[in-house]
């Protein structure tokens, strides 16, 4: 063999590990992408920042190299979070105490106007003067005001007053999500 064909060889055979080479680090990437998007999609795309990344897709980057767990995301809840760990291979279980704690779901007074007689004894009792009605007509509780102290509960002699939870909404919703995500690594 000359010189000249073995440089030629040599420069195909390199040619050639080149192109495999940079056809492999392609498809990883592709193969990378597709992971990132897959989980970028079941984010909310609020780009919230509250999972500590700027933005869902940052996250999704995170989880797709395993670097951040499942559950960062508060907006988009433990659904998701199972959703995500399915893509991910990380088991992620549903815990109620931490949507309590998500949520800090508010529990007021509710007076079950049908029982009630007016007698006005809860009105005079709460702390807070959060019940409104005249004598002898139904009494009604401001939910917004209720501090849920069971004053009037303990009072009502009708029995017709109980305690319900507020639904969850971003008015009750719990911003300060460090402080949960530090209470529940307490727990
Ligand atoms: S907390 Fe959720 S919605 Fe907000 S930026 Fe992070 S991934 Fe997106
Ligand atoms: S629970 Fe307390 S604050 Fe709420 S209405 Fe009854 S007495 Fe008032
Ligand atoms: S104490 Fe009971 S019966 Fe009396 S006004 Fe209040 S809710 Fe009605």
């Amino acid at each position: 063999m000359s010189a000249l064909d073995f440089i030629i060889q040599m420069s195909l055979t390199l040619f050639g590990v080149g192109f495999f080479l940079s056809l492999l680090s392609t498809l990883v990437d592709k193969k990378t992408n597709s992971a990132e998007k897959r989980l970028e999609n079941l984010l909310p795309g609020i780009n919230c920042g509250q999972c500590g990344y700027p933005g869902c897709a940052s996250y999704a980057k995170a989880l797709a190299n395993k670097e951040a767990p499942v559950n960062l995301c508060k907006p988009a809840g433990a659904e998701v979070a199972k959703q995500l760990g399915a893509l991910v291979g990380e088991n992620y279980t549903n815990d109620d105490d931490f949507e309590e704690q998500l949520f800090a779901p508010r529990k007021v007074a509710y007076i079950h106007e049908t029982q009630c007689t007016g007698c006005g004894k809860c009105k005079r009792k709460c702390p807070v003067d959060a019940i409104a009605g005249v004598i002898k007509e139904t009494h009604i509780v401001d939910h917004e005001i209720c501090i849920g102290c069971d004053e009037c509960i303990n009072t009502c002699p009708e029995k017709c007053i109980e305690k319900i939870t507020l639904e969850r909404d971003l008015s009750n919703f719990n911003w300060n999500i460090y402080n949960v995500i530090q209470n529940k690594s307490r727990n």
